[in-house]
Order: structure tokens, then C-alpha cells, then sequence
């Protein structure tokens, strides 16, 4: 199931599968004999080791790509768009197959993986559109005689860093669109749940990409800043918390590289008095405590106006009792956290939550499980009348702790939200088209939903956030996902006529 070798453990006696890396076309065990362990968080146990890169070893992937880079921007725009389509048609048919994977290493519900997959599919169809996306402009007879058009070529070998929460979505989001546009890439996926970027790597070659144009090295630290360092690597794209995304792209930047690096979140929703209650309750639990809240597009506040708080807090409470926790395998609606220390530090927001004066509505540590009990297992959490100077409210909690902020009206709640560090999503939730409008036009957020919780872009729309949630300009994928990976070149162009103009050493003007 796994690009996995057998090596011996960190332990010693014992073997242990080892995720390797995947450089050049091949598995590589590279030459560090650090590895870090891949937990299996619904039983609770170490399930493999994944290797840990050196320098060397990123270096390695790095000559891999920068190989592959002339060969691979050559290569027609036909060609490179049949190996993206190909590789569309693979991960259709078998995203049983990667979902299972996902679920293994991640623990999130296979429905969710499953829904994780088709998210990262919806790229790789835009990547197949890549033509439309970079043929550039033509302006003829600009001057007398005189043509100017654009280009828009490869960067050449580009890295992408990705967090543990989305295997296989976050990394789609890049690599289709830098690989269609002529690319070559390094991935260094998330160390907790590495086993997914393998599998697709192999896809990939399986559908015709040629060797060293998509390697995979793991690890942490070390793996990073080889390659934020890397004079061949161009550009970053990176996904994660904010003080590592702020550190990439400080970082990155001043090694000359273009980066874009989307940070945390807490997304908040606004439920005003005129909004369907039902509507409301369902998003805020489906947003809430899907993937059990390790989303950076959950939604962890609820601003409730004052009104109407009670009567939705009752709805909310009423759909969280119905919800199942367990192994996902076994259509539960959540899964258990990425590991114990995660799982630890999430319920210890339960007692902070009650220290700091809100009310502990439904405590998701005495919610049953249909699991094994050393599973990381969080249930669903609600806590109402959260004050905003709690770490409650403030932090990212990144589990399944649904807030509840109780405000006087609009004015006060879109205070709460322009205040905040994060600018990652946001909702209303309302039935006046004005309010509506007003909240997408002063709210400083980057991506808005109206009567939608999880306002996450369509693959031909850029996903992004403002403020601390994301350094850069470049939002990914849609539109701005192909100017990232490509570079405008403008093309002035003379072909000689009789009426040529001789010697002049003024500025260019035109005629
Ligand atoms: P993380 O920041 O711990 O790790 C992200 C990546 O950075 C991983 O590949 C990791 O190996 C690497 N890394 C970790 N520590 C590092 C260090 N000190 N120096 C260099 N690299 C380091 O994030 P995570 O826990 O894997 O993922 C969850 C976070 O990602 C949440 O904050 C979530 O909001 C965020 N996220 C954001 C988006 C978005 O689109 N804005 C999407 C998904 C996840």
C-alpha cells in the first residue's frame, strides 16, 4: 500500500517499514539515518518509520529536478497536458486506494479522504487547462513594423512544503499546476502522514512523467531549510501554521527565492437574528467538527447575536449528540487527532475554556468511541459564552472545539473578526442581502461565505488568506497559481523592411 522498505528501528532489535524518499523516478533511503515515526492514531501505535532528509539528500532532489528541468520545459504543451490528463483519469479510479492511505496515517473518516481526493482532483483538471492560463498577450504594430508580446515560461525547479492535515489535497493544489507549466518539483510533505505523496508520485510516473521532474524527500527542519537555501530552487510553495509560514517566507525571501506560504487560521461564522437557525446549526457542526477540526478552513467561533444565541447553542447541542466518533474506517462522522500530544493539548482547552468563565456545554472527553482505546480520540466539544481574551478564542486549536462568542450585533462581531491575527475564512449566515453584502465589502478577510461555512474556492478561483493566514501576494492554485509558477517575458520584435529607420541613439520611441 506504502513505498515502504524494511530497516532497523530506532529501537534497535526490532524492523519497522520505512516511508523512503522518491528521488529521480525511484525510492532512495538517502544517506541520513535519522527517521521519525508514523503513527496509526486510531489504535494509537507506531505503524512505520519515515526517513528524515539530509541535506545531502534534499541536494540529491534538487540535482534530480534541475536535470529534468530542460528536458521537461521542452517537452510540447500537447505532451505535458496528456500526462496531466492520464494522471487525472489514474486518481479517479483509484482514490479508494490513496483514501485508504489517507485514513491510515491521517485517521480522518473515509467519506472526508474521499472528499479530500476529489478537492485535489479539481487542480489537476485546471492543470489540464494550462494552455488557456499562459499563452500570453500580442500586441501587433506596437510601433511601426514593430510586434510586443509576452511569454510565460517555467521558473525551473520549484519546492513545496506541506502540513499534515490535507496529504493529499494541499499537495495537489501545487504540483499539477507547476509540473503542467514546465516545472520541475522537490515535495517535502508533512513527516506525520508521508506515505500519500509517494503514492502519487508513482502515479504520476506511472502516467508518463519522466523521471526527476516530481521528487518527494521527507523530514523536518533539516529538509526545510535545505531546500528554502538551495541556490537551484527558485521558488516555495508552503502550507502550515503561521510563526512556520512567516519564517518560510521571511526566510526564502531573502535567499532571492519567490514564495508563497499560507498560514493558520481561525475562521470565524456571524449567525445573525434573520438567519435560517437550522441552516446555521447545521453548517456550524458540519464546518465545526468535520475531519474533527483539523481543517484550516473549520469553523471554530461562532459569533451569535445575543437574540437568538440560545436557540441556536439548543440546535447545535442537539445535532452534536448524533454524532459518531471512531475508527474511519467504520463510517463514524470523525476520526481521531494526528497524535496523542495533539489530542493532549486540545482537551486540555476544555479546562482552560471553564477557568477562564465560559460554560462547557458538551465536554467531547466523555463522548463515547467506536474505536480502540488508545486511539487519539477528541469528541466534539462545545463551549459557549467564550470570552475573546481567552487563549480559547485566540488560539488555534486546530480539534474539534466548537466556540461560541456571544455578541451585541453586526457592528460588534465584524470588530471581533477584522481584530483577529487570522484572515483565512469567514461566514455570515443572514437572510438581508444588504447585511450580506456590507460583511463582504468590510470584512478583512480573504475568502468569504455567504450561507456557506467552508467557503473554499473552486479550483479555477485562487484559495487564500489575509492578515497572519497567508505571507505573499500569490494565493494558490486558479489564476494565481499559474502566474506563480511562470515568468512574464515581453518580446519587442522587428522583422527588417526596407523602411528601417538607421542610426539613432535616443530612448525608443514610437513611430
Ligand atoms: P506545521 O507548520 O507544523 O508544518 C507544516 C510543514 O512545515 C511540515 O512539512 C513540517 O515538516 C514543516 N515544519 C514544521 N516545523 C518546522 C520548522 N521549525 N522549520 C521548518 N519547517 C517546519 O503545520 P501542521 O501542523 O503540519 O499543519 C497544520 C497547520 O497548517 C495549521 O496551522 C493549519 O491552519 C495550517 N494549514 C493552513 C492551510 C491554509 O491554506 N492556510 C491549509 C492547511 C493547513
Amino acid at each position: 500500500m506504502t513505498d515502504t522498505q524494511t530497516a532497523p528501528s530506532a529501537g534497535g532489535s526490532a524492523t519497522a517499514e520505512v516511508v523512503e524518499h522518491w528521488i529521480d523516478g525511484a525510492p532512495a533511503a538517502g544517506d541520513s539515518d535519522r527517521t521519525g515515526p508514523v503513527y496509526d492514531p486510531a489504535r494509537g501505535v507506531e505503524q512505520r518509520r519515515v526517513r528524515f532528509a539530509s541535506t545531502d539528500d534534499v541536494d540529491a532532489a534538487v540535482q534530480a529536478a534541475a536535470r529534468a528541468f530542460p528536458g521537461w520545459r521542452d517537452t510540447s504543451i500537447a505532451k505535458r497536458q496528456q500526462v496531466m490528463f492520464t494522471f487525472r483519469e489514474l486518481l479517479a479510479a483509484r482514490s479508494e486506494e490513496l483514501a485508504a492511505i489517507l485514513t491510515s496515517e491521517h485517521g480522518k473518516v473515509t467519506s472526508d479522504a474521499l472528499g479530500e481526493i476529489a478537492r485535489g482532483l479539481e487542480v489537476v483538471e485546471l492543470a489540464c487547462a494550462m494552455p488557456g492560463y499562459t499563452k500570453g498577450e500580442f500586441s501587433e504594430n506596437a510601433s511601426s513594423g514593430v510586434d510586443v508580446y509576452t511569454l510565460r515560461q517555467p521558473l525551473g525547479v520549484v519546492g513545496i512544503i506541506s502540513p499534515f492535515n490535507f496529504p493529499a489535497m494541499v499537495p495537489l493544489w501545487f504540483f499539477p499546476i507547476a509540473i503542467a507549466t514546465g516545472n520541475t518539483v522537490v515535495l517535502k510533505p508533512s513527516e506525520k502522514d508521508p506515505s500519500a505523496s509517494v503514492w502519487l508520485a508513482r502515479l504520476l510516473q506511472e502516467a508518463g512523467l519522466p523521471d526527476g521532474v516530481l521528487n518527494v524527500v521527507h523530514g523536518d527542519k533539516v529538509a526545510v531549510d535545505a531546500l528554502l537555501e538551495h541556490p537551484e530552487v527558485r521558488a516555495i510553495s508552503f502550507v502550515g501554521s503561521t510563526p512556520i509560514a512567516k519564517y518560510i517566507y521571511q526566510h526564502g525571501t531573502a535567499n532571492g527565492k519567490r514564495v508563497q506560504a499560507l498560514g493558520g487560521a481561525k475562521n470565524h461564522m456571524l449567525v445573525l437574528p434573520d438567519a435560517d437557525l437550522d441552516l446555521a446549526a447545521d453548517a456550524a457542526v458540519n464546518a465545526g467538527f468535520g475531519s474533527s477540526g483539523e481543517r484550516c478552513m473549520a469553523i471554530s467561533v461562532v459569533l451569535a447575536v445575543d437574540t437568538v444565541a440560545d436557540a441556536f447553542v439548543d440546535k447545535v447541542r442537539e445535532r452534536m449528540s448524533r454524532l459518531t466518533v471512531g475508527d474511519g474506517t467504520r463510517g463514524t462522522d470523525m476520526g481521531p487527532l494526528i497524535t496523542r500530544e495533539h489530542r493532549d493539548k486540545v482537551a486540555g482547552y476544555v479546562d482552560t475554556a471553564r477557568t477562564d468563565g465560559a460554560t462547557v456545554v458538551v465536554d467531547g472527553r466523555e463522548h463515547e468511541i467506536d474505536g480502540e482505546a488508545d486511539g487519539f480520540w477528541m469528541g466534539p466539544t462545545l463551549v459557549d459564552k467564550v470570552p475573546v481574551s481567552s487563549s480559547v478564542y485566540r488560539d488555534e486549536i486546530f480539534g474539534p472545539v466548537l466556540s461560541v462568542v456571544r455578541v451585541d450585533g453586526y457592528e460588534e462581531a465584524l470588530g471581533i473578526i477584522n481584530d483577529s491575527q487570522y484572515g483565512n475564512g469567514t461566514a455570515i449566515f443572514t437572510n438581508d442581502g444588504g447585511a450580506a453584502r456590507r460583511f463582504q465589502r468590510e470584512v478583512t478577510v480573504g475568502m468569504v461565505g455567504i450561507n456557506v461555512p467552508i467557503p473554499v474556492p473552486v479550483g479555477y478561483h485562487s484559495f487564500g488568506g489575509w492578515k497572519n493566514s497567508l505571507f505573499g501576494h500569490a494565493k494558490a492554485y486558479g489564476p494565481r497559481g499559474f502566474d506563480f509558477y511562470t515568468q512574464e517575458k515581453a518580446v519587442t520584435a522587428r522583422w527588417l523592411d526596407p523602411s528601417h529607420g538607421g542610426i539613432n541613439l535616443g530612448f525608443p520611441q514610437h513611430d
